[in-house]
């Protein structure tokens, strides 16, 4: 398809967005279930070759995008020459107005000095996500991050000189943290003056190091009334300071809610590249191989790696479109989602809807229909019984955020 044709595509089947994966890191940390390499900083150069070439099969000519998100893995890790490189190949497949793009990279705090945070805001990056997770040094150990808050400070303060925007992920719920360790994390990172915040409670993945530990009974996850609590003090902490609680794990103060986000959480189209990448374009879902190896190979044989995928059909589409939806605070608006879907939402989901909205979980102001104060606690809950209207032989595999710290 050309670029001329795509401009007239609805967001939610041709992109306007892009996420690429850079997924190298010094360590696996214990609750990581990522794409992500480790002791592999000699593929760098080979990874890029490979990442010019996924986007030239998939790009016959660069794409117009409004939001761009260098995810990981730790780019940061990159030396500033393989930055420049990784910079370069976008500002060649991507067409963006410096003024207007939301240009994320994902960064470590041990990795930024002032020499990459050049090299970023001559490319037009204006926002930067630091993987920051604690202030507490006994978090950032059991969480195996090798970086203490000084090094969070220093690297906010830096990066406030060179990017309009800067975030950080924190990570709740890890076994032992008490409410007063959280409060005081919240705490110091709204001092940092930063502008947008990820919250994620740590879950326990299948098959990495914590997983292994939680198996042995040598860590008791915390316990779920533990995590409901800490979590209710996030949202009520964050919103007495005026903070905009967005999306189900994200808060932003008013004007900086994350535009590449929002794309994951409507339900529109975004293109990835890279290790493990996930994209959803035209209506078809994809992701590529988890193997570096094969990443590689497949295209040096000029192959794309992909090892998933699946054209929506209409009715998952629309359901899923509800889920996702639902995890914005903004929730379902009836008239945009007819629009986006084909689907009314009340015929589709009236029942669901009904048996959420008698229990409290939602609201409903006849426009939209929207998690209530209680209902966030079991978002997982109303938007898995959402694709519950698909029949069974259709799957579905929602979206997630692909960023390094959403454990
Ligand atoms: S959590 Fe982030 S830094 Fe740690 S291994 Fe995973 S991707 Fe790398």
């Amino acid at each position: 398809m050309s670029q001329h044709e795509a401009v007239h595509w609805p967001r939610w089947f041709w992109p306007r967005s892009v996420y690429i994966h850079i997924p190298f890191c010094v360590h696996r940390c214990c609750y990581c279930d990522f794409a992500v390499v480790t002791g592999a900083e000699q593929l760098i150069a080979a990874y890029l070759d490979a990442l010019e070439r996924e986007m030239t099969l998939w790009l016959a000519e660069p794409i117009d995008v409004e939001t761009i998100y260098l995810g990981g893995g730790t780019p940061s890790l990159l030396s500033p020459a393989a930055l420049r490189r990784l910079l370069e190949l976008v500002r060649r497949f991507f067409r963006y107005e410096p003024e207007l793009v939301e240009y994320t990279l994902e960064a470590n705090p041990s990795d930024i000095n002032e020499e990459k945070l050049q090299l970023l805001a001559a490319f037009g990056v204006n926002r930067l996500s630091l993987g920051a997770q604690s202030f507490q040094p006994e978090a950032l150990r059991f969480l195996e991050r090798f970086h203490d808050a000084a090094t969070i400070c220093r690297a906010v303060a830096m990066a406030q000189r060179y990017c309009a925007t800067v975030s950080l992920d924190l990570i709740f719920a890890y076994p032992g943290q008490t409410l007063a360790a959280w409060q005081e994390d919240l705490r110091q990172a709204v001092a940092l003056g930063v502008q947008h915040l990820s919250t994620y409670n740590l879950t326990i993945e299948p098959k990495t190091a914590l997983w292994a530990r939680v198996q042995r009974g040598q860590v008791r996850p915390c316990e779920e009334e533990t995590e409901r609590a800490l979590y209710a003090c996030t949202i009520e902490y964050l919103e007495s300071l005026g903070w905009q609680h967005y999306e189900i794990s994200n808060f932003a103060l008013p004007g900086y809610v994350s535009r590449h986000n929002m794309v994951y959480w409507a339900g529109e189209a975004y293109f990835g590249f890279g290790l493990g990448a996930a994209r959803y374009v035209a209506g078809t879902r994809s992701s590529n191989t988890r193997s570096l190896r094969l990443y590689v190979q497949l295209l040096q044989q000029g192959i794309l790696p992909i090892a998933e995928s699946e054209t929506l059909s209409p009715v998952l589409r629309a359901a899923e479109t509800a889920a996702l939806q639902l995890r914005r605070r903004q929730g379902v608006h009836r008239t945009s989602y007819r629009e986006q879907t084909g689907y009314d939402l009340d015929a589709l989901l009236g029942p669901i809807l009904q048996r959420h909205l008698a229990r409290g979980w939602l609201e409903d102001d006849g426009r939209s229909v929207r998690l209530s104060r209680e209902g966030i606690f079991f978002a997982d809950l109303v938007c898995a019984d959402c694709l519950s209207v698909v029949p069974d032989e259709q799957t579905s595999s929602l979206p997630k955020a692909q960023a390094c710290a959403t454990p």
